[in-house]
């Protein structure tokens, strides 16, 4: 596994994981799990972001004390799965920026399609964020990333709940640069490109558009 690939392993996310896949899981539960996987995650993706000291006053005495610094984050959904996990990140980043990038998949060719971009500004000055549950067949996240370094952003993680290793390997081809966090490796894609043993459609799920 290349090295910029972080697989994450903790007896709560996995449990967490095993809740989502099963097919009799609520929509109003899916949902849930989703934004705390996401937290979870965002706890283990975020643990770089850098601190600087100030001078506090505590009730016994002045101390010097570290609160984060520097580069403002961005996290940016891949829609409309990725708007699941948002308000996860945001439990632990309250004042963060929010981009959104639209994507939707040929239904034959399964590429992706771009269809809408909005990023924070200045984003080259963010620490950017890029969430999506799903990274199948990679395609959706290298584009997104692709939109994201067109546009000037340069430090860029991302985070998917489960993965096939099919869209590891097209994703850390085209993006060696960026920190891909994974919360589950799974084993393949089917013939339709989902990810098997997987959790199905994720956006349909986390919405319960079916
Ligand atoms: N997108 C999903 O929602 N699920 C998959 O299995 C693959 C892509």
């Amino acid at each position: 596994m290349s090295d910029n690939v972080t697989i994450l392993d903790h007896p709560l996310l996995k449990h967490k994981i095993s809740r989502l896949r099963d097919e009799n899981t609520s929509t109003n539960e899916f949902r849930s799990l989703i934004e705390e996987i996401a937290m979870l995650m965002g706890y283990e993706a975020l643990r770089d972001l850098p601190t600087k000291e100030i001078e506090i006053k505590t009730p016994i005495e002045t101390c010097m004390t570290p609160v984060l610094a520097g580069k403002k984050l961005a996290v940016v959904p891949i829609l409309r799965a990725g708007l699941g996990m948002v308000s996860g990140i945001l439990a632990l980043v309250p004042s963060a920026r929010v981009g959104h990038i639209g994507m939707y998949r040929d239904e034959e060719t399964h590429e992706p399609h771009e269809y809408y971009c909005k990023l924070p500004s200045p984003i080259e000055e963010r620490t950017i964020v890029v969430v999506d549950p799903m990274l199948a067949t990679g395609g959706s996240g290298v584009d997104a990333v692709n939109l994201i370094k067109e546009r000037g952003g340069k430090n860029i993680k991302f985070m998917c709940i489960i993965a096939a290793p099919e869209g590891i390997k097209r994703f850390t081809e085209a993006h060696p640069d960026v920190q891909l966090y994974v919360g589950q490796l799974d084993r393949c894609l089917n013939e339709n490109a989902y990810i098997c043993p997987g959790l199905g459609d994720a956006g349909d799920r986390i919405f319960g558009t079916k």
